[in-house]
């Protein structure tokens, strides 16, 4: 198994160098992205689990369930959030075990000030991660670059019209840079 390590994500931004991330184009993988702070590492989202990061996060968050952002969570990672409301009866949903249920809607991780902001509409428990001093936006499968959004077919009841109203709260986040679950970040003027 392709092994990865924190040398391999890169910096988003020359101004917030401790944002770093991971892309991989081609598979059904999510994008992966980690805060760093000292020698502390907060991560967004964990992958499919087909490569091997050969570091731990002190903290873990899962914009949703789907397998390819969730299995590469592994069995000793202690911090590992999800929103209560994921089903985990839809369709390609892994819950990892460990994961536990995020309560709060505030996380605070060395000068960075994240708001959680549940988005429901892809699954029943997306989440959005705002950064207030980067204005880093983290939408999972919710909101994609070029006014691209999550597909709502697997979501459960009324995911068409949470997708909605999820796109409408997010139109009113005052973010400068989009740091989606796949493809293209997208970067606002500051
Ligand atoms: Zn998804």
């Amino acid at each position: 198994m392709k092994s990865i390590s924190i040398s391999d994500f890169e910096p988003i931004d020359a101004k917030f160098k401790d944002i770093q991330f991971l892309a991989i184009d081609d598979r059904t993988c999510s994008s992966r992205y980690v805060i760093r702070y000292k020698d502390k590492i907060m991560m967004i989202d964990a992958g499919d689990g087909q490569d091997e990061l050969d570091f731990t996060p002190d903290s873990i968050f899962l914009t949703h369930g789907h397998y390819d952002h969730t299995k590469g969570v592994k069995a000793d990672w202690k911090e590992v959030w999800i929103h209560p409301s994921e089903d985990a009866s839809l369709p390609f949903i892994h819950i990892p075990k460990n994961a536990k249920p995020l309560i709060g809607q505030h996380f605070d991780f060395g000068p960075f000030h994240f708001n959680i902001l549940h988005t429901p509409g892809h699954t029943p428990g997306s989440m959005c991660l705002f950064e207030e001093k980067s204005q880093f936006l983290f939408s999972g499968d919710t909101k994609f670059a070029n006014g691209g959004y999550g597909r709502t077919d697997l979501g459960g009841p009324d995911a068409v019209e949470k997708m909605a109203e999820s796109l409408q709260m997010l139109a009113q986040v005052p973010y400068k840079v989009l740091c989606p679950g796949h493809g293209e970040i997208e970067r606002r003027e500051r």
